[in-house]
């Protein structure tokens, strides 16, 4: 095994940052070709850049973004922070006590860390299932967790969103909703409604996935609850500094459905090209993946990595040899290490798809010719 701990992850996600940085100053940004779905976009004018102090761009972009955020979102009160990951911590902080339970349902497992992270570190109990018929919530339960959108883009059935909601009311516990793409996939893809309209009493959304946004995170819910976990935020520092709120503001308004909705349709040439030569991808609403599990099925060639290493490596050949950026290789520590290949951001919508299957198939084969050397393995992933 190659990658152990969160530490090798760091590692490794420095070296593929290292990576991008050599290729964006030697060939060009238009060498890139980021197909995570989350694009970090920063979209902002002269004017606006101008107002970010301190003090004065709060005033204004945070009052904007109030307005935006809830068309976006649902509830009566939005906070811009630092990241989801910010927005379930804080959560956790204002409404979980010790050795309390916090159940969480799912469309598929795992969760993301931040969830169980943050349940540990206020010393909570924390159970999850992605069985409907299993989910339960047991006395003594201080927060009901829904997810809407995994991180593999598994979106929940709407009408099992609704009764988790009624069941987790009718105890008088708060719910939230872990939509980081749900927000958007779940809405404009699967026609559900948002989820504060479906009764959440807090939902958070990433705003750099599948949107023109900053990575950040907006929670909406609302008003008095959001204003004691306000409290959480600035006490921790979660918060989102103003450049960021005003890049979340302007990447709401240049979200575009259409974006979503095209490569729900374009998704399928894809998979129907690298059908041909794999039998392990699978779709996604907007794209296609595989699994670490499943590219470990592909493979007939004898090795010692693990399935999450031989991800990891796939990923490093693609961004290496063809400048295609996949979450393995640039995902914080605990991020799932399932290559997606998203086609709903910029960098996809002028791509050639059966070029792109070429690409993946050339990588795969020289994933196939370097994985008996666990060495030349090391060096592709952490370079040295
Ligand atoms: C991406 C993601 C998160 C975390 O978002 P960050 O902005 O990286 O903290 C949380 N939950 C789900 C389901 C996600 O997909």
């Amino acid at each position: 095994m190659i990658i152990k701990d969160s530490l090798d992850e760091v590692k490794k996600r420095e070296n593929a940052l290292s990576i991008i940085k050599d290729i964006v100053e030697n060939n060009g940004r238009e060498s890139l070709f980021d197909l995570t779905g989350l694009s970090g976009g920063f979209i902002a004018t002269p004017s606006e850049l101008s107002l970010l102090e301190t003090y004065v761009g709060p005033a204004i972009f945070e009052d904007a973004l109030q307005e935006v955020g809830i068309a976006h979102m649902g509830g009566e009160k939005v906070i811009p922070l630092n990241r989801t990951s910010s927005g379930i911590l804080a959560t956790i902080l204002t409404l979980v006590k010790k050795d309390t339970n916090v159940v969480h349902y799912l469309a598929q497992l795992p969760a993301h860390p931040s969830i169980p992270r943050s349940c540990s570190l206020v010393g909570a109990n924390y159970f999850e299932t992605d069985v409907f018929e299993e989910f339960s919530i047991p006395e003594n339960t201080s927060l009901v967790v829904i997810t809407g959108s995994t991180m593999d883009h598994k979106v929940i059935d709407e009408e099992e969103f609704k009764k988790i909601i009624e069941m987790a009311h009718e105890k008088d516990i708060p719910v939230m909703v872990d939509d980081a793409s749900g927000a958007r996939l779940r809405t404009v893809v699967f026609n559900q409604a948002r989820a504060c309209d479906l009764g959440a009493d807090i939902a958070i959304t990433s705003t750099d996935k599948l949107m023109p946004g900053p990575r950040g995170g907006l929670m909406a819910g609302q008003a008095d609850l959001i204003n004691s976990i306000k409290v959480k935020v600035n006490q921790f520092g979660l918060e989102a500094q103003p450049p960021a709120v005003l890049a979340m503001v302007n990447g709401i308004k240049n979200f575009n459905a259409d974006n979503l909705v095209n490569s729900f349709e374009r998704k399928d040439e894809l998979f129907n090209l690298l059908n041909q030569k794999f039998e392990n991808f699978q779709k996604t609403p907007t794209g296609v993946m595989i699994t670490p599990e499943g590219l470990a099925l592909e493979i007939n060639v004898s090795h010692n990595l693990s399935d999450n290493d031989l991800a990891f490596v796939f990923s490093l050949i693609l961004l290496k040899n063809y400048g295609i950026i996949t979450i393995p290789a640039v995902g914080m520590p605990g991020a799932s290490a399932t290559l997606r290949f998203d086609l709903s951001t910029q960098d996809a919508f002028n791509l050639n798809l059966k070029d792109l299957s070429l690409k993946i198939e050339s990588s795969f084969e020289e994933l196939l010719e370097v994985i008996p050397n666990e060495d030349e393995c090391k060096k592709i992933i952490f370079n040295f």
